[in-house]
């Protein structure tokens, strides 16, 4: 329950002696702790997962996974080498040829039901072990990561029967073994979005998580077992950037997919080039949320605050830059302050947290060290008195205005809850700053005409335009970027083209 305390604190209001909405969001209530208490059911420590049993990695090294909402150590995972990886390679392969690959999609897509029924019946445990693990407000993970990874097991299950219709005219088969390494801001989706399209089309796989976020990988690992997948259909090694690169190195991977920044994109393209490997890259972003001056105004602050401070900023496809139309440029600034003030950062476990934890150190230097530079190169810099946790990694909202495309803060992901603020006049200065970018992930429009949306929506080089809404996601709608933010897509028809071969 709230309680009033801070407002008791305040001066009587002018009118009625109550205080005035200006008062009353221009400050936090404070509410008692609401932790999620369902039992993550972790391991003191996590083998790898290769041939369908955990086994131990042939270094005998294992790391730490920390919680970053207060830095304890929450498990223990292994370190697989080459080695590992090549046994991952072998198992997944026999499995192909032996079991998956060679089974009716009717039949794979019992196993993808049972792997979405089964995450669903442990939803609140997953929910807490992701949030434990990476830092995300309990809220988000209960309510989108695991739904969302449920259900793209649920979507490409419909799937596995009716490949006949995915290139109508055309017949699809598998490509054999697919190798996937993915990032840490989405660990049981992206999981999710890697694995349920590779299957339903008769791959197998090996995934590497990210060092930082493992642990819902190899919980998954338990479902798995659980659902009775024949062995090697689905192999996890973890491990850090050489792992990666083993994976994605692999002779016998006929397709990687790589979810992560572009900057290691381009380290991984540059190694297969001249291989006949197929390849899907989903990279960074900068998108541009904008607002145009007869937008719904108090739905749009929501769109931006949803956009850059869901999951810390610590989304590709954040909408890390509002073009905000310059007559209504200084209310709107002033509404999304207003509002700022009342996000809750801190713990993450708790459910009234809007903005958990940064999910490393490593991160949060990141994010401090970009924000300086906008500091140093003349931004206007708003961040909001809330307090900080003690213990752990956290960074405050923060919002940057009288930002120019050539401030760095523009221009470079930060990966971070760091909003910068540009303004425009027509709408095609709003264009022409939103695809001055060397990525092109997705973009949000605001405004109250349906004929600006269409225009917008052609004339922005982004994978997803979202209209009067942002984050929206769904299974069955392809995601993928234009220019640097990647190529191939996840989700929907499309999604599963990038797992097979017409023949
Ligand atoms: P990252 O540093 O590129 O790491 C991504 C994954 O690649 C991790 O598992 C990482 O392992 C591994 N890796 C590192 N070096 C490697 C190498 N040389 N070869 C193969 N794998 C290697 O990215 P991140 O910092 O984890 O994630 C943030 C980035 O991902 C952002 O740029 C974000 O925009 C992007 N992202 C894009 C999408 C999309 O759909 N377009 C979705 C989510 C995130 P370690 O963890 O051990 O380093
Ligand atoms: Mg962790």
């Amino acid at each position: 329950m709230p309680t009033l305390t801070s407002i008791k604190k305040r001066p009587a209001s002018r009118h009625l002696g109550r205080p005035t909405p200006e008062l009353i969001f221009g400050d936090l209530w404070e509410f008692d702790p609401a932790p999620e208490t369902a039992d993550p059911r972790l391991k003191a420590r996590y083998d790898l997962f290769i041939g369908g049993k955990f086994v131990a990695p042939s270094s005998g090294k294992y790391f730490d996974s920390i919680n970053p909402a207060n830095e304890t150590k929450l498990a223990e995972i292994a370190h697989a080498n080459a080695a590992d990886v090549d046994a991952a390679y072998a198992a997944a392969k026999k499995a192909f040829d032996t079991t998956w690959g060679k089974m009716p999609g009717r039949e794979r897509a019992k196993y993808l039901y049972r792997l979405a029924r089964l995450l669903q019946d442990r939803a609140r445990e997953f929910a807490v072990a992701e949030t434990l693990d990476g830092g995300k407000p309990i809220k988000e993970s209960r309510d989108f990561d695991v739904p969302m990874a449920a259900a793209h097991f649920f979507y490409h299950a419909g799937w596995a029967d009716k490949l006949d219709y995915v290139a109508p005219g055309r017949s699809v088969a598998p490509l054999g073994v697919v190798g996937q390494v993915i990032p840490w801001n989405f660990p049981l989706l992206m999981l999710a979005w890697k694995i349920a399209p590779a299957l339903a089309m008769g791959n197998t796989v090996v995934l590497k998580p990210a060092e930082t976020t493992s642990v819902t990988a190899l919980k998954f690992a338990e479902l798995i077992q659980d659902a009775g997948l024949p062995p090697g259909v689905v192999n996890f090694v973890t491990g850090f950037g050489d792992t990666g690169a083993a994976v994605m190195g692999h002779p016998t991977a006929a397709k990687v997919a790589f979810t992560g920044s572009t900057e290691v994109g381009k380290i991984i393209m540059r190694s297969l080039a001249g291989t006949d490997k197929k390849m899907t890259m989903e990279l960074g972003g900068k998108a541009a949320n904008i607002v145009f001056d007869d937008a719904p105004i108090d739905q749009a602050v929501e769109g931006i605050i949803n956009g850059i401070f869901f999951n810390q900023g610590h989304v590709c496809c954040a909408g890390s830059r509002l073009l905000v139309h310059e007559p209504i440029a200084e209310r709107f600034l002033a509404k999304l302050k207003t509002r700022i003030k009342t996000l809750r950062v801190g713990d993450p476990i708790d459910k009234n947290t809007d903005i958990g934890a940064i999910n490393s150190k490593e991160q949060l230097a990141t994010i401090t060290r970009l924000v300086g530079v906008g500091v140093k190169e003349g931004a206007v810099m708003f961040q909001p008195a809330c307090k900080l946790p003690a213990k752990g990694y956290y960074f405050r909202p923060t919002v940057f205005s009288g930002v120019s495309m050539s401030h760095r803060v523009a221009r470079e992901e930060i990966f971070g809850p760091v909003l910068s603020v540009l303004t425009f006049r027509t709408l095609d200065e709003a264009v022409e700053k939103a695809n001055n970018t060397a990525y092109g992930l997705s973009a949000g429009v605001w405004t109250d005409k349906g004929s600006r949306i269409l225009k917008m929506s052609t004339e922005l080089k982004a994978g997803v335009v979202w209209a009067n809404t942002y984050n929206k996601f769904d299974p069955t709608s392809p995601f993928g970027g234009y220019k640097e933010s990647g190529f191939g897509r996840e989700g929907g028809r499309q999604g599963l083209l990038d797992y097979c071969k017409l023949v």
